[in-house]
């Protein structure tokens, strides 16, 4: 399949949304073509290897190393046309990754290439109840998801964020309980797991749809795949790894799935 065109855009707006969450509005005339529901979906931010954003349309042709991050589509709006895009911050110096203080350091006016987007990653609206567990890489997507259940929807949804300030306000509908597991040490002794076990089994088949740290993710497929989750039902994945960078989680992640 071919792959989609990448887009020049540029840092429209710079927000710090929580302590750990840094919101970016990226626009450009090059995105007017993106389907109108494409929040949920997926972009690929494009870094060279000294961890600068990519500038030049022909920069793969021109022969630079890219380096890819990915991220969820929060919202798109088709009048400017932008995107907004949800950065849970890790950390500077060190522990800090190249998207990450990318923005948290870019300029309104400060342009970067993209490629996508990738498809809505939306459940079906049509299941009997609904589970959603993640954490903050994953809140924008189970946000649009969230925004999208019918207004008699039942289930749970069990998020991990870094510090209680950054829980956001969620449009829920009632019948959704919304679990918030604070971890300072996102990756590392997560309470995650054992909270989504907590909760009860509804009648029904429920859509599950769960993204988050490797570990986390694997422990969660056990869990979930003990209740009767098959392929049909249930959206699973490891969205970042603790220790590795995003190239490295992705061989990671291959092999893992390969071996399921
Ligand atoms: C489909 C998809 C959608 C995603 N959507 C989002 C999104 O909307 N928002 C978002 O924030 N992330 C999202 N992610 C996760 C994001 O791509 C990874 O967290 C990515 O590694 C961040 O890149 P980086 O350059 O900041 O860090 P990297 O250079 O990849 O990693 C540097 C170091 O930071 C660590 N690290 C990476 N992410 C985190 C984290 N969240 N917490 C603690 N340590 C971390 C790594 O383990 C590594 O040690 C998504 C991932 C996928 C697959």
């Amino acid at each position: 399949m071919a792959q989609p065109k990448p887009r020049l855009v540029y840092v429209a707006h710079s927000q710090r949304l929580t302590p750990n969450m840094h919101r970016l509005v990226l626009a450009g005339p090059e995105l007017a073509d993106y389907p109108n529901d494409i929040a949920s979906g997926y972009i690929k931010l494009m870094f060279n290897e000294a961890g600068q954003p990519i500038r030049s349309l022909n920069a793969k042709a021109e022969g630079t190393k890219i380096s890819l991050r990915t991220y969820t589509i929060r919202d798109y709006d088709p009048k400017v046309p932008s995107i907004t895009v949800d950065f849970a911050m890790h950390g500077e110096g060190q522990a800090e990754g190249i998207a990450s203080r990318w923005a948290r350091t870019c300029q309104v006016g400060d342009e970067i290439v993209i490629g996508g987007p990738g498809p809505a990653n939306i459940v079906d609206l049509e299941a009997d109840w609904f589970f959603f567990v993640g954490d903050m890489t994953s809140l924008p997507a189970i946000s649009c998801n969230l925004e999208q259940l019918p207004p008699d929807a039942q289930g749970h949804a069990v998020i991990e964020v870094t510090d209680v300030k950054d829980i956001q306000p969620l449009d829920v509908p009632t019948g959704i309980s919304i679990d918030w597991v604070v971890n300072a040490t996102p990756g590392h002794q997560s309470e995650l797991v054992e909270r989504t076990k907590e909760k009860t089994w509804l009648e029904g088949v429920p859509q599950i749809w769960v993204a988050c740290e490797f570990s986390n993710m694997r422990e969660l497929r056990k869990h979930f795949k003990s209740f009767g989750a098959t392929k049909q039902n249930l959206y699973i994945s490891s969205y970042w790894k603790a220790g590795l960078v995003e190239e490295a989680h992705k061989e990671v992640k291959r092999a893992d799935a390969e071996a399921a």
